[in-house]
């Protein structure tokens, strides 16, 4: 997949920004959405139309009468208009009215079959096409998707990264993982993508922090949700931000727009370059002697897992890191996983024995 073309032929700008309500909710609001996004400068209107609500008894969007609403925001104001679709009826009803795009929502991407139901809909159709990331950090589901529409024709395609659902207490709605869109962008470098700080972060003082963040990382754009009176929001009220507030977070971005061409940023690479490699040829270090413990343990029949000495060892080495100013919950992120292939390398050698005896 190499051959993707920009969403929109006719808007080259970058960053592309996309804004707009979580949910079309009347005439009046929608219309007034449109007008305060374009004139905080943006030329792509979202809206939800079917809502994926987690808990049922939510407000689920108004449905298809919403997308004459938004047809006629696109002539009003001459913006681009885009919804979300779940199925193939959606699709259909959404083409039938004349949006300029769809995206899929992190809940369908996450559901290969309904995935791939919207691609077959798809085959034949010249339409802008942006696949959310699936609710689960797994990289191979986002591209599985994306291929999915691919595969049907379609070459406006971009991603959006809106982060993670996760069971663990986080500042965020949902958990960014940055280094699961970077993987994307590695395996598919020329893939337009996009960044979601609404859904991300949840909460709409969040929002101009994820947005830099995410043009630092180098994301084409960003897709922010905007609502004319975000309090009375009949869906992710917390996260909309006011037309106004919208223009101002946008006019306060700073672009890196600088090739890499500065000598010192490669005499840097070259130090972290030299670095990574001594850190690969530590562990492959520790990972021999943890072998040989292996060895040791099955001839005297001590078992793998000594949850002391996994104690112990994670606290000398956060008790290090904070002195050298790293914080904790990197330290044993990176040991927990260290610690789990050592125990993994000791009990291969187990089984290993065990064959060949
Ligand atoms: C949305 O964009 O309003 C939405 C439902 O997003 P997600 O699929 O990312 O949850
Ligand atoms: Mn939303």
């Amino acid at each position: 997949m190499t051959d993707f073309k920009p969403l929109f032929e006719d808007i080259a700008k970058e960053p592309l920004y996309i804004a707009g309500p979580c949910s079309a909710e009347s005439r009046e609001q929608l219309l007034a959405a449109a007008r305060g996004v374009a004139a905080a400068g943006v030329a792509v209107l979202r809206a939800g139309v079917w809502k994926p609500r987690t808990k049922p008894g939510s407000f689920e969007g108004i449905g298809s009468r919403a997308l004459e609403w938004m047809a006629e925001a696109r002539n009003e104001y001459g913006i681009k208009v885009i919804t979300e679709v779940a199925t193939p009826e959606h699709l259909n009803l959404a083409l039938d009215a004349g949006v300029d795009g769809i995206w899929i929502g992190a809940r369908t991407t996450t559901n290969p079959f309904a995935t791939q139901q919207i691609a077959d809909a798809l085959r034949g159709v010249d339409t802008a096409v942006i696949v959310k990331n699936p609710v689960i950090p797994d990289v191979d589901l986002w591209v599985g998707a994306i291929e999915r529409i691919y595969n049907s024709g379609i070459r406006r395609l971009a991603a959006v990264h809106r982060g993670f659902g996760t069971h663990q207490t986080t500042p965020y709605r949902n958990a960014p993982h940055w280094s699961v869109p970077i993987e994307l962008h590695r395996r598919l470098p020329s893939l337009t993508i996009l960044s979601d700080p609404s859904h991300i972060g949840g909460s709409r003082n969040l929002i101009a922090t994820l947005s830099q963040q995410a043009l630092n990382l180098g994301f084409n754009g960003l897709m922010i949700e905007c609502h004319p009176n975000p309090d009375a929001a009949l869906s992710d009220a917390a996260q909309q931000v006011t037309p106004e507030h919208l223009g101002e977070i946008l006019s306060q971005l700073e672009l890196r727009r600088s090739p890499v061409t500065a000598d010192a940023l490669r005499d840097f690479r070259l130090h972290i370059d030299s670095i990574d490699s001594r850190i690969v040829e530590l562990l492959a270090e520790r990972m021999d002697v943890s072998r040989e413990i292996g060895e040791y343990k099955l001839q005297h029949g001590i078992a793998v897992v000594q949850q002391n000495r996994y104690n112990e060892l994670l606290s000398t080495a956060k008790q290090r890191a904070e002195s050298l100013g790293l914080t904790e919950s990197f330290i044993h992120q990176i040991f927990s996983m260290i610690h789990e292939q050592s125990v993994r390398e000791q009990l291969r050698i187990e089984d290993e024995s065990k064959k060949k005896s």
